[in-house]
């Protein structure tokens, strides 16, 4: 589940990040006047789940209301690769001595954690990595160890911070990781971390100012958090931060019931009795030459109700021509399929005159029972096959 900034720096401060004080509004004027309370030079902040929002126009800085307005009105509503603006993040703005770079992920192959830093922030990072690799530091931590504020100050001084803000840098690192790990995140990204000028009253007081001696801060100016949406139910806290207005609506009613469904681009209907088999069934469709609409797994559910509810949302996809059952019975069993079907069918009347053709793949336990059934209920359109491939091949031509 991935976060929009403002979401992500709210972790962040929780675990005492650095962070600039904002507000997420939805329209121009609630923008201008966040704008006027968290006090000028704002940032205005197009929030959508994806990278290279600056480059799009997605951020902006305003010296005065006026600025604030224009910027608000042209990024909300702005379309960045595809992603509508509908909330912008007013915060006020820093000033940047320079930036930096930091995150925390699995490195799946080490499987370790591992905290990357960079002193060349603010571009891409696999950019960096390909260009410059001796810029970005790899560092693996001890998962059981965790990671030590002497180890986050040995990754500063690798990656070439600067001096002053050695610990500064540190401290941040270390406090991301603690929000890697206590918001059980699978990637906690700063890009960029900046390093702020020195403040006016620290500037010649070598000990003075909150991190380092000089004066100069640390601080977080973007935030790229994802969580692991299975570790949810641990942090009920955290459970209103999907971005559920840009979720697909046929996703979201599918998660409301508890339904495994997931949105794909074709015309093909899926819908099959367990993760695995839903999943070659997408594979055998795209061979035969066709495209899936959607990811449908009915887990083991036979009875009316529950195909009742996995065909409405398999139809509520206006793209879908033809549906695909593919059913392979084990402890649910095919004629018990078979007469959820036909009861469902009875019900919702899908397929027919001017309605959506289906293809009803019976394997494994009754199957036989369950084809008789269908073929004596005689359902409109409704077609039966024996093997992958053929319901397959069938589904596709239907569809055509
Ligand atoms: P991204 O383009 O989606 O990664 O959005 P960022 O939040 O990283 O912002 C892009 C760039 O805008 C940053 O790298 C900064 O150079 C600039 N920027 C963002 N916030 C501020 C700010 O408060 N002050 C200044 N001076 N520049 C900012
Ligand atoms: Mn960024």
């Amino acid at each position: 589940m991935d976060l929009l900034e403002y979401q992500g720096k709210q972790l962040f401060a929780r675990h005492g990040l650095e962070v600039s004080p904002g507000k997420a509004v939805t329209t121009v004027e609630d923008a201008v006047a966040a704008a006027n309370e968290v006090g000028y030079p704002v940032v205005v902040k197009a929030q959508v789940l994806i990278g290279g929002r600056g480059k799009a126009g997605g951020v902006k800085l305003a010296a005065g209301e006026n600025e604030a307005r224009e910027h608000a009105q042209k990024i909300l509503g702005m379309d960045i690769k595809g992603h509508t603006v509908r909330t912008v993040w007013i915060e006020h703005a820093s000033d940047i001595a320079t930036e930096y770079y930091a995150s925390v992920l699995l490195d799946r192959s080490a499987k370790q954690p591992m905290v990357m830093f960079s002193v060349e922030g603010g571009v891409e990072i696999e950019q960096v990595a390909e260009q410059s690799p001796e810029k970005l530091v790899r560092h693996h931590v001890d998962a059981l160890q965790g990671l030590s504020r002497e180890e986050a100050i040995g990754i500063a001084r690798e990656g070439g911070a600067d001096e002053d803000v050695v610990e500064g840098v540190a401290d941040a690192l270390v406090a991301l990781y603690e929000v890697w790990l206590q918001e059980d995140a699978t990637l906690a990204e700063i890009n960029p971390l900046i390093v702020t000028p020195p403040s006016p009253d620290h500037g010649t007081t070598p000990s003075g100012g909150g991190q380092g001696g000089s004066g100069r801060r640390v601080k977080a100016l973007d935030a790229k958090v994802s969580l692991d949406g299975n570790a949810l139910y641990r942090h009920p806290e955290n459970q209103g931060l999907s971005d559920s207005e840009n979720e697909d609506p046929i996703e979201r009613k599918a998660k409301e019931q508890g339904v495994q469904y997931v949105a794909l681009d074709g015309d093909i209907g899926i819908l099959g009795n367990g993760a695995g088999l839903v999943m070659s069934t997408l594979d055998v469709v795209a061979q035969a030459g066709g495209a899936p609409a959607n990811f449908l797994d009915a887990g083991g559910g036979s009875d009316a109700g529950k195909i009742k509810q996995a065909v409405e949302l398999i139809l509520a996809n206006d793209k879908v021509k033809a549906v695909l059952f593919n059913i392979f019975g084990g402890i649910t069993r095919c004629d018990e399929v078979a007469k959820g079907l036909i009861a469902a069918f009875g019900d919702i009347k899908p397929s027919g005159a001017g309605g959506i053709p289906f293809v009803v793949r019976l394997d494994g336990t009754n199957d036989v029972q369950g084809r008789e059934l269908l073929q004596e209920a005689a359902l409109p359109d409704v077609h039966t096959a024996r093997t992958m491939n053929e319901a397959a091949e069938k589904v596709v031509e239907l569809a055509a």
